[in-house]
């Protein structure tokens, strides 16, 4: 990797810290636009040094923005005007930092399983043509508890979120991760060069650890869940976790709609978008009263009637 000189910026707004080429003047944070920023020392740019792993882009500027466009359009309860008046001028390609967590697991599971049997009891039945009352038995089912348990393996590589900016909700919307070896590995000082961004983790390689475990531990729970009728306990075993830092590519939309910025993010190599859009108001209001208005014609209608 050839060296090149970077520096690295925070945000006061929402907290992220990103790193850029030297040449780079940001004069607002690419994440929610806000201009309070300032730039750290150097040394903070620790990321070029630990070589994260990069997995390239494969969705260009041009089919970024086309793609954006569409999605801003397809939304039936988006202002119609949205996608012809929203500037979408304000865009970045951003690293974003993620721990890719593996780990192999054993669960050791109690439960149990249920067979149907059934049992003679006696009842009574009145006779409705001699009103007479008689007894007679009948087989009747009832269920018969058997204590079972086992053990299952899994393997795990859970993507873990460490941006400071980005919220989980936002980083997951944009799953899958091609991060195999086909993914297209950059040169990460290239990119930089190339007027790319890449933000520094907020989350530590042992926050992001105990993250991966509490998630797996709920897929595991799930799927001893499938294995038996009635699942009891599920302990699950961890072995040794390696964790990997990830940068994964996003594109980051800041745009306008009517004085207000949205964000919108883009999977850099799948174009999968995730961000809120503005609802309008006018199409909402239609939503509820052309309903109320049917039904309060069917019932005066219905009165008139009588
Ligand atoms: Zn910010």
């Amino acid at each position: 990797m050839p060296d090149i000189a970077v520096k690295t910026i925070k945000c006061s707004s929402c907290g992220a810290s990103l790193t850029g080429i030297s040449s780079w003047k940001p004069t607002v944070c690419d994440y929610c636009g806000s201009a309070v920023i300032v730039e750290l020392p150097p040394e903070t740019a620790s990321a070029l040094a630990d070589r994260p792993r990069c997995v390239g882009f494969r969705i260009d500027a041009a089919q970024a923005v086309e793609r954006l466009k569409a999605w801003l359009k397809s939304s039936f309860w988006a202002p119609g005007d949205l996608a012809s008046t929203a500037r979408t001028d304000e865009q970045a390609e951003i690293y974003v930092p993620a721990w890719e967590v593996k780990v192999d697991v054993e669960t050791a599971w109690q439960g149990a399983r249920s067979e149907t049997r059934y049992r003679r009891v006696s009842k009574t039945r009145t006779d409705p043509q001699t009103g007479r009352t008689e007894r007679y038995e009948e087989d009747e089912p009832y269920k018969e508890w058997y204590p079972a348990s086992g053990t299952r393996h899994g393997s795990y590589a859970e993507m873990i979120n460490a941006s400071g900016a980005l919220t989980q909700q936002e980083t997951s919307a944009l799953m899958p991760w091609d991060t195999g070896a086909e993914a297209g590995e950059e040169d990460l000082a290239a990119a930089l060069g190339r007027g790319r961004r890449m933000e520094e983790p907020s989350v530590s390689e042992a926050e992001a650890t105990t993250r991966a475990r509490e998630i797996i531990e709920g897929k595991e729970r799930a799927e001893c869940g499938k294995l038996i009728e009635r699942l009891d306990s599920a302990s699950t075993k961890f072995g040794e976790f390696v964790a990997r830092r990830a940068i994964l590519p996003v594109w980051v939309f800041r745009y306008q709609y009517k004085g207000k910025v949205q964000r919108a993010v883009m999977n850099g190599q799948t174009g999968e978008l995730h961000g809120e859009r503005p609802v309008s108001g006018l199409k909402v209001a239609l939503a509820i009263a052309i309903p109320i208005v049917i039904i309060a014609g069917i019932v005066i209608v219905s009165m008139l009637m009588k």
